[in-house]
């Protein structure tokens, strides 16, 4: 893995370097291009707008690494106030949620995870709104992909998410596909080691790519999650040579991240959903965007340097 890539993903991970950028009193205008806000208002508010430009929405209350049930039922209740409020301004239809079972305490208690997740659920499921469970690290897929298909038995709607960087994904793909499942696909957030994770860029694209062929083929509803021109390209075409009409599939992409093409995708009439994060966990979250494309240090750094 590239170093610089490798250092960020470490400070990720650190206290120490968060609470310096907060000590500095930027943390609004640091995180303010990927994150909404702190508060359910400021999700709501960017949901509220996105919506009103024709996008679609998955909204993710960030935290993970939940290990007490008082900060797991805490994620729950998070979830819950969140998709009535959505409710309330007639956001909720149509909207998804994206949510971590670490952040509802997968790794100290599946059994009460799995129960958290339905909960979640039966409040989307209230508003007419949906859920994806995010992928986490690799040592957690399998545990994931079983709790993403109890899910799915209360509900056929629930999304998985798969990571092209993981040697195991193909196989993943496959059998989801075959499931008739919501599949989102994404290249992979977080580090990984050579026995279970490509390594090479290219390696990684050309497994996205396999992957997306496997799921634009199957009877699921692929969820085509990336930045990259060439992954979208690789989408459209293959959704044209299957036949799939723009509502049998979308596009993911992050807040903050390429919204022109966001924009202009929309514009072409393809369904195309922001990813909106909220709450006060920014940091992990905004490490890794860093992580993914160093260019963004740039943005990070001049935020710090005119600190107020
Ligand atoms: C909706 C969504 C949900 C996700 N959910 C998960 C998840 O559950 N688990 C997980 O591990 N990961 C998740 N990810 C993150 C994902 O795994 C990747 O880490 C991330 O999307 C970067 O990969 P990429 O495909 O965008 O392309 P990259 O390989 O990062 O970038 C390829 C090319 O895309 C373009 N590009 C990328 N970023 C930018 C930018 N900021 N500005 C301009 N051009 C850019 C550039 O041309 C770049 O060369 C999610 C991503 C999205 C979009």
């Amino acid at each position: 893995m590239n170093p610089l890539r490798s250092t960020i993903l470490a400070a990720s991970r650190s206290r120490h370097v968060r609470h310096g950028v907060e000590s500095f009193g930027t943390t609004r205008r640091v995180v303010d291009r990927f994150v909404a806000g702190e508060g359910t208002d400021d999700a709501l508010e960017c949901v509220h707008r996105l919506t009103s430009e024709g996008l679609l929405v998955t909204v993710d209350h960030l935290g993970e690494e939940v290990t007490d049930a008082a900060g797991a039922d805490a994620t729950v209740e998070a979830y819950t106030s969140l998709l009535s409020a959505l409710h309330e301004k007639d956001l909720g239809r149509g909207a998804d949620v994206s949510v971590k079972l670490s952040a509802l305490g997968l790794e100290a208690d599946p059994c009460g995870a799995r129960e958290r997740a339905g909960r979640i659920l039966t409040a989307a499921r209230a508003v007419d709104a949906t859920m994806t469970i995010d992928m986490e690290h690799s040592a957690r897929t399998s545990t994931t992909l079983e709790v993403v298909r109890s899910l799915r038995d209360d509900d056929p709607s629930v999304a998985a998410v798969i990571q092209a960087m993981l040697r195991r994904t193909e196989d993943d793909a496959r059998q989801l596909a075959s499931e008739g499942a919501r599949v989102r696909l994404c290249k992979g957030a977080y580090a990984e080691a050579a026995d279970v994770a490509y390594q090479r860029r290219g390696d990684v694209d050309e497994s996205y790519r396999r992957c997306l062929k496997i799921l634009m083929h199957g009877s699921g509803t692929p969820l085509v999650a990336s930045h990259d021109p060439a992954m979208l390209t690789a989408a459209l075409e293959l959704a044209a040579a299957e036949g799939r009409g723009p509502d049998s599939y979308e596009l993911q992409l992050l807040l903050g991240v390429r919204p022109d093409e966001q924009r202009r995708l929309h514009s072409l009439g393809l369904a195309v959903r922001v990813y909106v994060p909220f709450g006060t966990e920014w940091w992990g979250y905004l490490m890794r965007r860093l992580a993914e494309r160093p260019q963004n240090l740039a943005f990070f750094a001049r935020a710090l340097a005119s600190r107020r």
